[in-house]
């Protein structure tokens, strides 16, 4: 079984994917709902529990197990299906989550499935982006308040600003913004096809100049990758940016030998100094192919205990970068909202068709390996506005 092994980097304290919930938590949500532990619900849930055990100690999973079981029956009787990012708790990701992976995945099954009804185990953006794909559907999240550093960067409005200011020079944006961005701009990309977004709006705009909102580092990451000049925006993932090269001499030297995997929104000298970095699906893809021994993903800190379920013999070094957005979301929240059908998600048609645009763009390109950033690079300065 994998080794998850905590390891608090710089300021940062002990680390608990479950702190902002817990395990009693989830024992007293169940109880509230009037949901046990109960024969039944232990041969629905057994088989569920073997992706969890690293991480959900046998003693707790009572408190878990009644809520995954009647999410489970719920799904079932209303036709719903539950997208899970990789940075949900383990519980969540590997026992109610119907497709997991990152955005860009989930966006393509938002776009193919027949369910009534979507259940969006991520953030509010993913959820709009699913309902921008499948207005037919009813696309709910559990939670309101799970935004987003980087989509709470910038608005709609913004964007026809920067337009003003380059006219001509296409706007790709990065997922992790509101349907009023995306409105207004060509093409959307996520961290898997950001170079190639690039790459193909270079050549169809004829042009060595892209605007790439909203996130500062992704943007100078990008740079250093394709070569091409880049207008950016000053946004920043709250999690990854807390990361810094210090901590990755600190954990070469904490833990010898250890391969050290970055995501592209970390600062570029951390870029420079990983071992391999690429979005969460292409992290999850290396640790598969390579069974490195010991390995830290320098991301939010519950994809480590969501690969380590498909990479038994791997210790996962830890860091403690919690996504404060993404724990909004937990197995009672998700209850609540397939129970009462909350909170619904509602995009203007107008400013959904437009958003539309860019994101079917982005589908529409040839589907390739999420594309690796090569490490090592010099950074390259990006023009910011
Ligand atoms: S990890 Fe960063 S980019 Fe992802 S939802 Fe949280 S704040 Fe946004």
């Amino acid at each position: 079984m994998a080794r998850i092994i905590d390891a608090p980097l710089g300021a940062g304290g002990a680390c608990d994917p479950h702190a902002m919930h817990g395990t009693w938590g989830a024992l007293s949500a169940a109880a509230a709902r009037g949901l046990a532990y109960t024969d039944e619900v232990r041969a629905k849930t057994d088989a569920l529990y073997e992706n969890v055990k690293h991480v959900v100690p046998a003693v707790e999973w009572p408190a878990y197990a009644p809520l995954v079981a009647a999410i489970n029956d719920m799904k079932r009787a209303k036709n719903a299906i539950i997208l899970a990012h990789n940075y949900m708790t383990s519980e969540i990701f590997w026992c109610v989550g119907d497709f997991r992976g990152d955005s860009l995945a989930l966006a393509f099954k938002a776009a193919q499935t027949d369910a009534a009804i979507i259940v969006q185990a991520g953030v509010h953006f993913m959820a709009e982006t699913s309902k921008i794909l499948a207005p037919e559907k009813t696309v709910l999240i559990p939670d309101l308040r799970a935004g987003c550093s980087l989509a709470a960067s910038i608005t709609g409005a913004d964007v026809r600003l920067i337009k003003q200011k380059f006219p001509g020079v296409p706007v790709i944006t990065y997922v992790n913004t509101s349907a009023d961005v995306k409105a207004e701009s060509d093409v959307t990309c996520t961290s898997s096809n950001a170079a190639a977004v690039v790459e193909w709006a270079a050549r169809e705009w004829r042009t060595n100049r892209v605007i790439f909102i909203p996130d500062e580092y992704l943007a100078k990451n990008v740079a250093a990758q394709t070569g091409i000049k880049i207008i950016a925006w000053h946004g920043r993932c709250e999690v990854h940016e807390r990361f810094t090269a210090e901590d990755i001499a600190e954990l070469r030297t904490s833990y010898p030998g250890i391969v050290v995997l970055a995501h592209p929104e970390c600062p570029p000298e951390v870029m420079s100094a990983a071992d391999f970095a690429g979005s969460t699906a292409a992290l999850q893809l290396y640790v598969e192919e390579k069974h490195p021994a010991k390995v830290v993903l320098l991301t939010e800190c519950s994809m480590s205990d969501n690969v380590a379920a498909a990479a038994p013999t791997v210790d996962f070094i830890r860091p403690c970068n919690l996504c404060p957005h993404m724990k909004r979301i937990t197995l009672e929240g998700i209850y609540d909202a397939l129970k009462e059908m909350k909170h619904e998600i509602v995009i203007p048609e107008a400013v959904r068709v437009r958003a539309k645009q860019a994101v079917d763009r982005m589908l529409a390109l040839p589907k390739e390996k999420p594309r690796a950033f090569e490490t090592g690079r010099q950074p390259v300065a990006v023009e910011l506005v």
